[in-house]
């Protein structure tokens, strides 16, 4: 706004000097100098303004407390006995512990490690200052470590402007300026910019007016420089790991709460079924069902609802197009082959099944998990892989042949296989896959896949019926429960039973 009118401002004046018959070049020259030296002050980093979090009386809800936080109880633990530095200084000088200069957050995308550092500063009182790595890298050379002085300097100052005794900075993505020294092809740069940040962390001290605490997050930790990570300057680090189902339940409560909610909904349930899912998935989930149950009309959100947003974080937005009739009942007929699979496999473990294309998929099946997994055995390993073939079976078996539908279901159950193997469960025993000649490797994958083939062949010729029935039903209603396919399974056993005893 300031820079509009200044600009109109300008335009004004010269005008007005043209009217009264003024020679105004020197004063066009004179300004054209003064705009080239802003602009080569601005790309140098002289004029970079990192951003400080907004008071709490702000219209933007930043004042996040650890309350706020859902799952995450070992890293909210971790955390805050390392605040103490801030919030209880005397005591801490009085045991003779040197301060804590950086913490390290390590974890996946969206886990919360930027809300763990807004919290850690409401609870201490203190600034916050946020930057990303990126902000620091520019092509040219000494810009990085000038920007890091700003930013340590910047947080000083606004802590003393706000009477604050501590402040936080946060730099998100910290690999970027942190990374092992000499990795980077223009390295000078970058080992300036991590040689400042080194500089500023060792200045750092209990003695301080402003006492700073530095927080780093990423989720490349190999990457970063040693001397990062010696004590005295990140000694905490802190893994900030993807929720828990105890966990995905805090978050879906947390993203909830100012929502109107069925009571057909039970976010236990969904908590269940989200496996794998970070809070910024639940969050978006959250906010998904909320549009579907605005988008429908309906006064509060419903299970529905949050079933179909599960699907848009899991697969992504719906697809317009609409493959023709006999393509849709490929599909139909190659995901119903992956159900059954995985019905036979573990009765009740499919949710939905469904044929609206989403994403890059033009059909899938979603699984119930019952509880949370973290390894894996060789049988669960391999009934992954029949499931994955059962959709390219089951094409093959009713419609006598394949299609290329089935070439990420393959790539995955090679993927599965390989881990069989470098996990010392397959015929090899404990082997080094890398160090195996490519032929052997190569026939003990297909022996893996093979069997698992055969296997599934036979259930799905046992089984073409119930493929064709279930088949047309999805094909009328593009998506359908796990519990018709349950239901017809049952069925179908009472005419095998009743023939049997006929
Ligand atoms: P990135 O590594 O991509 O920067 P991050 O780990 O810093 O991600 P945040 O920015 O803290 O993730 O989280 C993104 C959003 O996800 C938050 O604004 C919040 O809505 C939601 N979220 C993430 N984790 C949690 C959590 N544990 N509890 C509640 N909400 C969460």
């Amino acid at each position: 706004m300031l820079k509009e009118v200044g600009v109109g401002v300008a335009l004004g004046v010269i005008i007005s000097l043209i009217w009264l018959g003024f020679n105004i070049y020197p004063v066009l020259f004179l300004l054209g100098i003064f705009f080239l030296l802003f602009k080569v002050l601005d790309v140098r980093g002289g004029l970079k303004e990192f951003a400080p979090l907004k008071s709490s009386n702000n219209k933007i809800k930043t004042n996040i407390s650890f309350e706020d936080i859902g799952g995450q109880n070992s890293a909210k633990k971790e955390l805050l006995e390392a605040l103490d530095f801030i919030k209880i200084p005397e005591k801490i000088s009085l045991m003779g512990i040197r301060p804590l200069k950086g913490i390290l957050l390590v974890g996946p995308p969206g886990t919360g490690k930027t809300l763990l550092a807004k919290a850690a500063a409401s609870y201490t009182d203190s600034i916050f200052i946020a930057a990303a790595g990126s902000e620091f890298i520019e092509m040219y050379a000494g810009v990085g470590a000038q920007r890091v002085r700003q930013l340590f300097q910047q947080a000083r100052n606004t802590a003393k402007k706000k009477n604050k005794m501590s402040a936080i900075i946060f730099i998100d993505e910290i690999e970027i300026l942190g990374s092992k020294r000499g990795s980077h092809s223009s390295h000078l740069e970058y080992d300036q910019t991590l040689n400042q940040l080194l500089v500023e962390m060792d200045g750092l001290s209990l003695d301080d007016d402003i006492r700073i605490l530095l927080i780093g997050a990423t989720n490349r930790s190999d990457l970063l420089d040693n001397a990062l990570l010696r004590p005295g300057r990140f000694d905490r680090i802190v893994q900030v790991d993807l929720p828990d189902m105890e966990g995905r339940l805090q978050i879906l409560k947390l993203h909830t709460r100012n929502k109107p909610l069925a009571r057909d909904v039970k976010l236990k349930k969904i908590a269940a079924e989200t496996f794998g899912f970070s809070g910024a998935h639940l969050e978006s989930l959250a906010n998904e069902a909320a549009i579907a149950a605005l988008r429908e009309k309906c006064s509060r959100l419903e299970k529905s609802h949050f079933y179909e947003a599960i699907d848009k974080v899991i697969m992504g937005e719906k697809l317009d197009k609409r493959p023709e009739e006999e393509e849709c009942r490929r599909i139909a007929i190659h995901e119903i082959g992956h159900a059954l699979v995985s019905e036979s496999l573990k009765p009740h473990s499919i949710s939905t099944i469904t044929i609206i294309p989403r994403g890059k998929a033009m059909g899938y099946i979603r699984q119930k998990p019952e509880k949370d997994s973290y390894i894996y055995t060789k049988e669960y390993l391999e009934g992954q892989i029949a499931i994955l073939l059962g959709g390219a079976v089951s094409e093959e078996e009713l419609l006598g042949s394949r299609s290329t539908g089935a070439a990420n279901d393959f790539q995955q159950a090679i993927d599965l296989a390989k881990k069989i193997i470098n996990s010392g469960m397959s015929s090899l025993g404990i082997v080094s896959t890398k160090d195996l000649p490519s032929g052997v490797l190569h026939q003990n994958l297909k022996e893996i896949l093979n069997s698992q083939e055969e296997k599934v062949r036979g259930l799905i010729r046992d089984c073409k019926n119930i493929i064709e029935k279930a088949a047309g039903y999805l094909l009328e209603k593009e998506r359908i429960n796990g519990d018709y396919l349950r239901e017809l399974l049952k069925m179908e056993k009472k005419n095998e039973f009743k023939q049997k005893v006929i």
